[in-house]
């Protein structure tokens, strides 16, 4: 059957497809797959528990029902959005409204909504891109645009540091804002490399964006002040050029598909109108959930005491099993202040990071190879064939033996 172009660009391979597969793969293939690739966060028992308690109260309180029974507005939650409101103008100095707020069907969904309606085809023929200015970036951006060639990125500045670690910066030389470039956008922290752009950088971006007219918007999926897996005292970004996105997914709530958007009030509005064409509107059951611990700010508790502790133990018990067990010079980790993952830098490593994939699946491993991660980067640079992303939120024993795995085949590689 023929597909109209939409269908074809989206009905292609596309990396954040072959990551989902995966992961739904490793999720039900019990023991014999060792599932380090996908972004799934941790079952983390006291979080499991309060949210099986809180959905019983729901349950017993007629509220869960009513949201399934029930269809939102476009905006969504409208008592969501009202408790977000308040808990962020106490949280910080934003002063927000309800006309600040919109939610999706996770922050996914956002991107999409997002980069085409600030980038791809204009009147006039004109086009427009979103621009990283950070590679690597985040998989699931790469193929979010019913346009061709949306996206333009800028390789790193590498920072080594001690004990095998290095830490990428924006390099603000070789970023030239042209007049084609709609937004610029980064993840904070970074998927995949657990970076943390400095509270410079955002300053930085956010004065280029003002004085070019564009919005910057901030990937707060994993960031402050839920879930907070991260591991840098840096400042909360927002003001109204800025586009801030926020899940509940890394909060231990990924299927309940809830993102967030905080940007000015036509932003909103715009966001808003197409939800409701793409989706009518969002579904409820994320904000019915989680709507509780936001009104009594035991959300704030739970990411501060439980989430973000738990992340930061794994992540360091993962890099002393890295370095204890890979044994070549070459072998660099990027330092690790947030998120989910570790992010493998193998230089010079004899085959692909893609190959290097398919050889650990083949043993039973998952990883992400890093390839899939430069979204918009025009530039041949062998460094974008040399890293892997490993996921370290899964239980301590599936995390050993898979690095196990790893760094057994990396040994012998680098022989
Ligand atoms: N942004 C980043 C940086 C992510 O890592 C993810 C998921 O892994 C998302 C956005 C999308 O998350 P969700 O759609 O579950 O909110």
């Amino acid at each position: 059957m023929p597909y109209s172009t939409f269908g074809n660009k989206f009905t292609q391979h596309s990396g954040i497809n072959e990551l989902m597969d995966d992961l739904n793969k490793g999720v039900k293939g019990g023991d014999d797959i060792l599932m380090l690739g996908g972004g799934n966060p941790a079952t983390i028992p006291s979080i499991h528990q309060r949210l099986t308690n809180l959905m019983q109260e729901l349950l017993d309180q007629g509220k869960l029902m009513d949201t399934l029974g029930n269809y939102d507005g476009p905006q969504g939650k409208d008592a969501f959005i009202n408790a977000l409101v308040e808990l962020f103008n106490e949280l910080y100095d934003w002063n927000l409204s309800t006309d600040n707020i919109m939610l999706t069907n996770g922050s996914q969904n956002a991107f999409f909504y997002l980069f085409n309606l600030l980038a791809g085809d204009f009147s006039q023929g004109k086009k427009r891109k979103i621009l990283f200015p950070l590679a690597p970036e985040y998989i699931g951006y790469a193929d979010a645009s019913v346009s061709e060639d949306t996206f333009v990125a800028v390789r790193p500045k590498i920072t080594e540091l001690p004990n095998q670690q290095f830490k990428y910066h924006v390099d603000f030389d070789a970023l030239n804002i042209t007049d084609d470039i709609g937004a610029i956008c980064v993840s904070r922290p970074t998927n995949p490399t657990g970076n943390v752009l400095t509270d410079t950088e955002i300053e930085k971006l956010d004065k280029l964006a003002k004085q070019h007219n564009i919005p910057l918007i901030i990937d707060n999926a994993y960031g402050t002040p839920f879930p907070n897996i991260i591991y840098e005292e840096v400042k909360p970004h927002f003001n109204l050029n800025t586009i801030l996105c926020l899940s509940l997914s890394k909060f231990g709530l990924p299927g309940a598909r809830c993102g967030i958007v905080i940007a000015n009030p036509e932003v909103i509005k715009a966001m808003s109108n197409l939800s409701g064409i793409m989706a009518l509107s969002p579904g409820g059951i994320g904000p019915e959930i989680a709507l509780p611990l936001v009104e009594s700010k035991e959300i704030i508790e739970l990411s501060d005491q439980v989430i973000r502790p738990f992340y930061k133990h794994k992540s360091e018990v993962a890099i002393k099993l890295l370095t204890e067990k890979i044994h070549s010079e070459n072998f660099r980790i990027h330092k690790s202040e947030g998120a989910l993952f570790l992010w493998l830098w193998f230089k010079d490593l004899p085959i692909t990071s893609h190959e290097l994939y398919q050889r650990l699946k083949d043993k039973g491993l998952i990883v992400v190879s890093g390839h899939y991660f430069f979204p918009g980067l025009d530039q041949d640079w062998p460094h974008t064939n040399e890293c892997i992303r490993l996921n370290y939120a899964q239980d301590s024993e599936v995390v050993e033996r898979g690095i196990t795995i790893l760094a057994d085949l990396v040994n012998e590689l680098y022989a």
